[in-house]
């Protein structure tokens, strides 16, 4: 492969390779290697996944050197690197465990990198820039592996992060993916789209998950194109959390038996933070879920809704009825 865009990935391929060496067979990647350990990522998920280590010494340039491989224009483009006064590169991926992001096929061609600890002067992961391989609004963590299982399994279970993914797979749930950090993109929507139709989201159970999920279903549900079910992670746990702290099988039991609608989960959304006894919290929690019933095609379901929130709330049924007509006129 002679493109430039093959040089890049060519890049990459040895990277992770070097990084995945570093980390299991040297010195240098024990601190990692410990670290993946204590967090239930052992040495065959590390196989699975090509996860490495990035020391934090400087050793790509020598490496593609030797490799033959070293071209500078290819090098600055390849966003291994952060080039300094138009002459100098410096390592963009210092100390931090690498799980590479994988295209479609399978081939690398970005990074995720974790920090080991927490520091306040770098970001927890930090992500590959944009290159001429890598758009990130395409790309969902884990999909290479996941399609097949997503199309035979007939759903895909969305994760917030990449260990998540790695949790729910050692639990045996392989159909997860999981997005660069970022709400979910029209451009994943459409490659899951051709795999499946339906997504099932489980992210982080604290409110920074539970918001994330009312955007995603915000952005699923126009499309019309899935079904959509939501898990919530008890205890502001987020899934690799629960895993560690009640085990896999409760975990998976949770993931396949404990799923909402949208509609269920809009109830318990809106009853955060809220004091249900106060009315003037009531009328506010009742007219947020007439707007979410209001979306809602199914008339057997919305009349479902209506019915339970009549029921809870102690009001005619009639009222909530003609809310709801006013709510649709505005929507439709
Ligand atoms: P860990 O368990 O390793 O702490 P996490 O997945 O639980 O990671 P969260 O804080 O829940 O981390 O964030 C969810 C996802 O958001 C991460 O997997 C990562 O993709 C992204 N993310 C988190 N922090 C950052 C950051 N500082 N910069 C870029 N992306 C981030
Ligand atoms: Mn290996
Ligand atoms: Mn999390
Ligand atoms: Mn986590």
């Amino acid at each position: 492969e002679t493109s430039e865009n093959g040089k890049i990935r060519k890049l990459y391929k040895e990277t992770t390779k070097l990084y995945h060496h570093i980390l299991v067979n040297t010195v240098l990647g024990e601190p990692a290697l410990e670290y993946l350990h204590k967090r239930g990522i052992n040495d065959d998920l590390i196989e699975e996944f090509e996860i490495g280590f990035a020391p934090e010494n400087n050793i790509l340039e020598a490496f593609f050197k030797e490799q033959k491989l070293y071209d500078y224009q290819i090098l600055r483009k390849s966003g291994l690197f952060i080039e300094r006064q138009s002459t100098e590169l410096v390592e963009r991926f210092n100390g931090r465990v690498m799980f590479p992001i994988r295209d479609t096929s399978g081939q690398t061609i970005a990074y995720s990198g974790r920090l080991l600890e927490k520091r306040d002067d770098a970001p927890k992961y930090l992500n590959s820039p944009e290159t001429a391989i890598f758009n990130k609004r395409k790309v969902l963590f884990n999909f290479d592996k996941a399609k097949g299982i997503i199309r035979r399994e007939k759903e895909a279970i969305l994760f917030e992060g990449f260990m998540d993914v790695i949790a729910a797979y050692r639990s045996g749930i392989k159909n997860g993916i999981a997005s660069m950090g970022t709400s979910l993109t029209d451009e994943q929507i459409y490659a899951l789209d051709r795999v499946t139709s339906h997504l099932v989201i489980c992210y982080d159970g604290d409110n920074a998950g539970q918001n994330a999920t009312k955007r995603a279903l915000e952005i699923i549900e126009p499309t019309g194109k899935f079904s959509l079910e939501v898990i919530k992670i008890p205890e502001k746990l987020d899934p690799d959390e629960f895993t560690k702290k009640y085990g896999s099988e409760k975990f998976v039991e949770l993931a396949r038996n404990d799923r909402k609608s949208p509609l269920e989960f809009y109830l318990s959304y809106y009853e955060q933070d809220k004091n249900l006894n106060n009315e003037n919290n009531q009328l506010e929690y009742i007219r947020d879920i007439l707007q979410e019933i209001a979306k809602v095609r199914d008339p057997l379901e919305q009349d479902l809704y209506l019915n339970r929130l009549a029921q809870r709330f102690n009001v005619a049924k009639e009222n909530l009825d003609s809310q709801l007509k006013q709510i649709r006129e505005k929507i439709f």
